[in-house]
């Protein structure tokens, strides 16, 4: 076994790196010897982060682009608004990878190492991560790997994908506004919930990109064709360069992979259940969560996400969406048509109140958000006097990712 560490963060992507910054800026961690492990040497920009927020963030001075205007479109009505007091930032990564990485070079207590992850093994005393160099062990691993191993215990609540290929493309035509195009569900749906997003960078580059939140996968031809489709009939462009590609898959789910006996090792980001379940985003909710999971630290204790009521929500949507997959173009669809963007901006970044929350989930498009409450609540009881649990379609247990 080679040195011990007393923290070592096994996956170095965003919500470790987050975390890391943290401890870079508090004199707690000046001492402590820190181990970074990730395959990837992380100089790629292999995703660009987007989000919503109201006040400057914590990597403010990365922000690439930022909107004020936004629109949802359906096939029968489209509404354009202002999206004050938030704003809608991306980052790309490789800005944020190249800023956190060159922090890292002023602190000789902290190390890279670009190695495959085998195994993390707990100990009572200290945690081990194997790898395909060697052993580390420390005092705790804070670990945002993420396997489909990890995903196949999930059967006892809904687990669905949001699922998207976008391109970064350079147009002929220029854009027609500044305004991004949130959600356009005017595509077919085809049983399912399936949107358009686009990020107009200046006035011949874009990211357009499809998303589904579903519990099945398409194939490559299908989500070229649609984009493709797209361009050509809604955005109206007939030549266009695609300049990059981005691919993903993100679990929807409120299943914990925290395992409760878990001594030394935390589990961040998504893996962490830091991804809100509902929507896919996860960026703020690293940055939300960092700070607390940096106090949780220094005081011994394995970080976790405190419960909130908005997981609760969250569970309920994902059971509606399990059975009903084309409930979730009606409610979001529904909400933005019928209650203020503000408000639906403020309740998916889980910061609305009681209040705000009866607003929402009273609102037409969300009424069978109220049948689900009785089967959630009955789920709960059932979790609660361990009686046979119900089990939903895990489609990692018949994909092939
Ligand atoms: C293409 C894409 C676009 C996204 N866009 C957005 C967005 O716009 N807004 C938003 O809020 N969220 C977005 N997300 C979701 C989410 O923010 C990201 O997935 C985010 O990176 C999650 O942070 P994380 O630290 O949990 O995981 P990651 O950043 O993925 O970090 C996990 C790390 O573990 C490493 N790793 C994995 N397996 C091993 C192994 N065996 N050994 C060693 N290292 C390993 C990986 O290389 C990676 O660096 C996007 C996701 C993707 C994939």
């Amino acid at each position: 076994m080679s040195k011990h560490y007393h923290y070592i963060f096994a996956g170095a992507g965003m919500a470790a790196l987050s975390i890391l910054c943290r401890m870079m800026d508090d004199p707690f961690f000046e001492n402590k010897e820190i181990l970074l492990v990730d395959a990837d040497d992380k100089k790629k920009n292999d995703r660009t982060w987007s989000f919503w927020e109201s006040q400057p963030g914590y990597f403010e001075n990365l922000v690439y682009r930022k909107w004020h205007k936004a629109r949802i479109v359906d096939k029968d009505w489209a509404r354009s608004f202002d999206i004050a007091p938030y704003t809608y930032k991306s980052i790309r990564a490789v800005d944020f990878y190249q800023q956190v990485f060159s922090r890292i070079k002023q602190h000789d207590n902290i190390r890279f190492l670009t190695a495959e992850i085998t195994e993390i093994q707990d100990g009572e005393n200290m945690a081990c991560v194997k790898t395909n160099t060697g052993s580390y062990s420390a005092d705790m691993v804070l670990d945002s790997v993420v396997k489909p191993g990890d995903l196949r215990t999930i059967n006892t609540v809904p687990l669905l994908y949001q699922h998207f290929k976008g391109y970064f493309l350079e147009i002929d035509k220029p854009m027609a506004d500044d305004t991004i195009t949130f959600m356009d569900f005017s595509i077919p749906q085809d049983n399912t919930m399936q949107f358009m997003y686009v990020l107009p960078f200046n006035k011949h580059r874009c990211l357009v990109e499809h998303t589904y939140f579903s519990q099945r996968f398409v194939s490559e031809d299908t989500y070229d064709q649609r984009l493709t489709k797209y361009c050509n009939q809604h955005l109206g462009v007939d030549n266009w360069r695609i300049e990059e590609v981005e691919k993903g898959v993100i679990p929807m789910t409120t299943a914990s992979l925290k395992n409760p006996q878990s001594k030394r090792v935390a589990y961040i980001g998504t893996k962490g259940g830091y991804t809100k379940a509902s929507s896919g985003y996860t960026f703020y909710f690293v940055q939300k969560e960092a700070s607390n999971a940096l106090s949780q630290i220094k005081q011994g204790m394995i970080p976790h996400r405190k419960p909130s009521r908005f997981k609760t929500y969250d569970a309920l949507l994902l059971r509606v969406l399990a059975a009903d997959e084309q409930f979730g173009h009606k409610l979001f669809s529904g909400l933005f048509k019928t209650r203020s963007p503000e408000l639906v901006f403020t309740f998916l970044n889980e910061e609305s109140s009681l209040w705000q929350d009866l607003r929402i989930t009273t609102s037409s498009p969300a009424l069978p958000f109220l049948r689900s409450l009785m089967a959630e609540i009955g789920y709960q009881l059932k979790e609660k006097l361990s009686f046979s649990k119900e089990e939903y379609p895990n489609p990692w247990l018949t994909s092939n990712l």
